[in-house]
């Protein structure tokens, strides 16, 4: 037998309540702040993510499903959503009449990763960005709106990390720092570590080697390198978050390991995932346009993991699925019930049955599985009589009544 591919998943039932729940959560949240949905490509030419997402990065260097199209063109499947909206935002022109655009995605993502809890090699991610402003406060408001989103879809206990890059003269000042840094205790670091550094200092930080983590716990730390303007400009980010009501904490060591990013970059995580904690990444992009189309304009973004949200999420939030009403006919009553479906439904009812001819008994004992409340019995009195009954399930009580009279419970029941 043919399986889905190793670390993808087919989802359905509570999956799919799950993700819907998560997806409905987003929309509310996002469009009380004024985002509006994109879709984009889940393909785009590989160039796009080499340049926008970074060569040097694992996921453009080890992570990508690209391949050839039949006109010999390299194409990936995205790894993230980021470098397709940037694409989009570039592709429309919209920098050049009203740049301000904040825009919000959701949507499948491939990366080639050794699959374990919590990553995947297609997961979904939830993101936003917004384009054309450059302000503490839209940094502020984005990261509470990254909060509000995950406590709409029922998870607790999470923890807001917020750190500053500066910007790149800042940036240049402290790299050349934590180079020299690293070159001391080289022999204790992974070999990744140990070739990364050179052309990416900041990404070493983010490493998941724990001996490698031990080294840079002594290592400088960014927010001491920062100019005048870098760091009044998180001073403001804290202080806006603080008015906002956002708990957070500050983590020195938080990088996001491109050169695009800037100033604000932030994570929230929670204890309960094991190593896979972190479940919302975002930050700053000034430089990313101007990679990308030639064009200064300043972005900020962030994107989550349905898959981590998923595992984290309160079940009991899900709303009970309402019951169908399950309809029970006789062959001699086939036709009659058919009609009889069509007027329940047209009377916005849930109706369920079964198609095959079962015995009485069977049909019944299916309703009870489905936990339905009422069962509709359509035998040939009925029929004779263009009545129906109506059981309930819960109390027993049984009820032969006009057509009207069932819809008319059953609506009024809900
Ligand atoms: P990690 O450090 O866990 O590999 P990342 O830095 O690669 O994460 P981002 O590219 O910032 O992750 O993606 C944002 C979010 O997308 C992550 O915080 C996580 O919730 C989710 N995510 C990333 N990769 C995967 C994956 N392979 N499977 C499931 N979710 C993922
Ligand atoms: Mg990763």
């Amino acid at each position: 037998m043919i399986k889905v591919l190793k670390g993808m998943k087919d989802r359905y039932f509570e999956d799919i309540r799950k993700y819907d729940y998560i997806i409905d959560s987003a929309k509310n949240v996002f469009s009380k702040y004024g985002f509006e949905k994109i879709i984009t490509p889940i393909v785009e030419e590989t160039e796009l993510f080499e340049r926008g997402v970074g060569e040097e990065t694992d996921v453009v260097s080890k992570e990508m499903y690209t391949f050839l199209d039949k006109a010999g063109r390299s194409i990936t499947m995205r790894p993230e959503g980021t470098a397709g909206v940037v694409r989009a935002y570039l592709q429309a022109g919209l920098y050049k009449s009203d740049p301000l655009v904040k825009w919000f995605y959701y949507g499948p993502m491939y990366r080639y990763e050794a699959p374990q809890k919590g990553r995947y090699r297609e997961f979904h991610q939830v993101g936003v960005e917004a384009f054309g402003v450059r302000d503490p406060f839209a940094d502020a408001e984005i990261i509470k709106m990254g909060c509000e989103f995950l406590e709409t879809a029922g998870i607790k206990n999470l923890t807001v990390e917020i750190n500053s890059l500066g910007n790149s003269s800042s940036r240049q000042r402290y790299t050349a720092e934590l180079k020299k840094f690293i070159e001391e205790r080289l022999d204790k670091l992974c070999d990744n570590c140990k070739t990364r550094y050179k052309k990416n200092p900041l990404r070493v930080l983010d490493c998941k080697s724990e001996a490698c983590q031990e080294q840079y716990k002594n290592a400088p730390v960014l927010k001491d390198y920062l100019d005048e303007e870098s760091s009044t400009y998180y001073e403001e980010l804290k202080k806006y978050l603080e008015l906002l009501e956002v708990n957070y904490v500050e983590n020195y060591r938080l990088v996001r390991g491109l050169d695009y990013y800037s100033d604000t970059v932030f994570e929230i995580k929670s204890e309960n995932l094991g190593a896979q904690s972190t479940v919302l990444a975002g930050g700053r992009y000034d430089k990313l346009l101007e990679i990308l189309g030639d064009i200064q304009m300043p972005g900020i973004g962030f994107a989550a993991g349905t898959e981590r949200i998923a595992l984290l999420m309160d079940e009991s939030l899900l709303k009970e699925e309402e019951k169908p009403v399950y309809v029970v006919y006789f062959p001699e009553t086939k036709e009659y019930a058919l009609n009889i479906i069509k007027i329940l439904r047209e009377n916005g009812i849930k109706v369920d049955f079964d198609y095959g001819m079962k015995s009485f008994k069977s049909q019944m004992k299916k309703a009870g599985k489905l936990n339905s409340k009422y069962v509709i019995i359509l035998g040939e009195d009925e029929k004779n009589e263009n009545k129906a009954v109506l059981k309930n399930f819960d109390t027993g009580e049984q009820e032969k009544l006009e057509i009207e009279k069932v819809i008319e419970r059953v609506n009024g029941d809900v």
